[in-house]
Formats: C-alpha cells, structure tokens, sequence
C-alpha cells in the first residue's frame, strides 16, 4: 500500500506486512541567508506505504525528489517532521530513538560502497562487528569457540553474497575489492544481524554498468531465498521494472504513480512517469512513449501549489495550479495522482494553463529570503501549440 493515503491494497498485501508508514513527512529549516529569511525544504511529504515480506518495492525519481530521505525516515536515521511508523504491527513513536532492536529488523545498504567501509581494515572485521554489537548467538562466547562461531558465521555471510571461497575475502582490504565486490560486503554487513527489511539506497548507481545486474540479481536472489522485504531506492526506472515487483514514482517529496512494475513501466498513467520512461527506452515496450518534458525539478523552499508537477507539465490545468490532485486508481494495484483522471472537471478547472500563468502562480518566498529564479525558457515552449512562449 502506497501514496500520500492509503489508496492501495493489492497483491502485495497478502505477503504479511513488516514496516507500515503512515503520512511520513520530513520538512528541513533552512536559513540564514545573507538576505536574511527563514524557511523549510519540503523534502518528503505525506507519504504512506506498506512493506509486505517477500517483496521489492522500488522508490524511483529524479535527484532531489525525496526518495533517498524517504529511505533514511524507513531506516530512522533521520526524525519525521510528522507521520507514524509500525514496525511488526507494533507503532514506533516518531520522536523516539532508533533502539538496536529496530536496527536489527531494518538494515539501509548505502549508495557508495567505496565509502561505507573503512579501508583500515578487512572484511572480516567489517562482517564480525555487527554480529558483536547485535549479540548474535556465538559472538558472546569466549576464547577459542567464540572464534570458530565468527569464523564460521564469516563464512555462512560471504556465501550467502556469492563472494567465495569465503577466507579468501575474509582477508581481504576494501581497496583490493572491486566495487560490486564491496557492494556485496555492504550487503553481507547488512544481513549479518538478520533483518528483515533490506533498504538500497541507490546500491548500483556507482558500479560499473558490467557489474551492476550481479548485484541486482543477488537482491533478487534474497527476496527469494530468505522472503527479505526490499525497498529499491533509484533514478532509473528500467532497472526498477527489471528487478521490483511495485514501482512508486516520487516527484518533488510526493509519490505520484504506484502500482505493479510492469503496469507502471507499460502504462504510466502520470505526465511525469512518462517522461521517466521517454528518457529510458526500453524495447520492450509495447507503446513508444513521446512525451517531452520542459523545465527542472521545482524549488521545494517554496513548492509549486497544487500539483508540483504543473510547472512541467504539457498538460497542465487551471485546476493544476490550485489544488493536490488525490490519487487516483487507474486499474487492479494501479493509482496516480492527476488531475486528468478526474472527469468531473468543469471546463473552467480544464482550462489549459499557459507558461505565463505558471510562473504567475509560483508561490511567494517566504519573508526575507531571495525570490527563486524561474528556469530559462525551454525550447518546447515556443514550438509546443496552445502555450506561451
Ligand atoms: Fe499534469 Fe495536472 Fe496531472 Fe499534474 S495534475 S501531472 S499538472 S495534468
């Protein structure tokens, strides 16, 4: 179940739920311009999902619209500005500390492996620490006994991330790992205290292309074989359809298109899945998608009203520009939030909004702080019919 309400059931709800979010919002303070003025970047707003065992959601958007904020509020390394978490169908109060027991059930895989070792020392000892600090059985014994149970859980983590024979590894630096090779380090760190959702925060986007379907293949490999509940957080959405069972669409902090990835990928039914798709060509697919999109992501200091996407937008309404379009079910586990799904309109809210109008209906900076600039004017504009260049 996925949106800023809960819109879905489908499918996927059958597998059991592990982690539910409700109305996760994150603004961040900003301030202390030279201009002075204050204000907040919207960062994640309401969002709402369910995590079912067995499953891999992917969280797919541009840079900046949220996606990786949104993974980091799943893993509680950062405080919700509001919202609720339910971890087990037990609710985790949103200003408490992450304790080790939610750490253990929830493990985030970051994007940079070359980062997240730390080159002083070997895989081992990058594998044995969380089993220390967790207190997985074996590591709490002493002398002898407790470092064949290391050893041997050493060996059971690197077989499990295909990365054999397992001593060799085990000795190895990260700077004598190729990245995908440290990437499956990462991921062993991440099981070696059994959780039982897995977040990849962006966990191919540093690898060579070569190496990047190996390690989606071996997250593939862990929904099957040990049932792990996995958010896939990525810019692209071809490798989203390739490897997740849902696909939820972020645009500007908000989800605008969820639903079955093969349903989403062939039949996006929101103005800016689609323009993902046009700029990921899939042969695929059956319906060449043409749409072509104008502008940049928005200022989320002060977003666009209504939808964020209207600036964008080709087709964009009156209605657009005034109020958050509720999403929308557009066929079985399929939903996107558009005004153009709702055929209750009148033709005043129909009303085609015009390039001046949109930058007529950016929203005021808040008291003090600079005015963000409009982008240039894209090539589009002047050529697309009905717009104002
Ligand atoms: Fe475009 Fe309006 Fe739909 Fe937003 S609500 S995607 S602006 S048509």
């Amino acid at each position: 179940m996925i949106g800023q309400s809960p819109v879905l059931a489908g499918p996927d709800a059958a597998g059991g739920t592990l982690l539910e979010a409700r109305g996760l919002t994150k603004h961040f303070p900003v301030g202390g311009t030279r201009f002075g003025g204050h204000g907040v970047v919207h960062a994640v707003d309401d969002i709402s999902l369910s995590l079912p065992a067995g499953r891999i959601t992917a969280i797919v958007g541009e840079s900046g619209s949220g996606k990786s904020t949104l993974a980091k509020l799943l893993a509680r390394l950062i405080r919700p500005t509001s919202g609720t978490l339910a971890l087990d169908g037990r609710a985790i109060r949103a200003r408490a500390r992450a304790g080790r027991g939610y750490a253990r059930r929830v493990q985030l895989v970051l994007q940079d492996p070359f980062a997240s070792l730390n080159p002083i020392h070997d895989v081992r000892y990058h594998l044995v620490r969380p089993l220390k600090l967790h207190g997985i059985p074996g590591s709490a014994e002493r002398g002898q006994h407790r470092s064949g149970a290391l050893d041997q859980a050493v060996a059971d983590l690197l077989g499990r991330v295909s990365l054999t024979p397992p001593d060799v590894f085990a000795a190895k630096y990260p700077h004598e790992l190729s990245g995908g090779q440290r990437q499956r380090v990462a991921i062993a760190r991440a099981l070696a205290v059994e959780p039982a959702i897995l977040l990849a925060d962006e966990p191919v986007s540093m690898l060579d292309v070569s190496i990047r379907l190996g390690v989606l293949n071996l997250l593939g490999d862990l929904r099957e074989r040990e049932g792990l509940a996995i958010v896939y957080v990525t810019h692209d959405i071809a490798s989203a359809r390739y490897l997740a069972d849902t696909i939820a669409v972020m645009y500007a902090g908000r989800i605008v298109e969820t639903g079955p990835a093969a349903v989403v990928t062939d039949q996006p039914a929101h103005p800016y899945t689609q323009l993902l798709l046009s700029a990921a060509p899939d042969p695929d697919r059956g319906q060449p998608v043409t749409l072509r999109g104008r502008g940049a992501p928005p200022n989320l200091v002060t977003p666009p009203p209504g939808c964020r996407f209207h600036p964008r937008c080709p087709h964009a309404m009156l209605i657009c520009s005034q109020a958050v379009p509720p999403m929308a079910h557009t066929g079985a586990g399929h939903a996107s939030a558009c005004w153009l799904h709702d055929a209750g309109l009148s033709a005043a809210q129909r009303a085609p909004l015009t390039v001046a109008a949109v930058r007529s209906t950016r929203s005021a900076p808040p008291s003090g702080a600079a005015a963000p600039q409009p982008p240039p004017p894209h090539p589009d504009d002047a050529a697309e019919p009905g717009k104002e260049a």
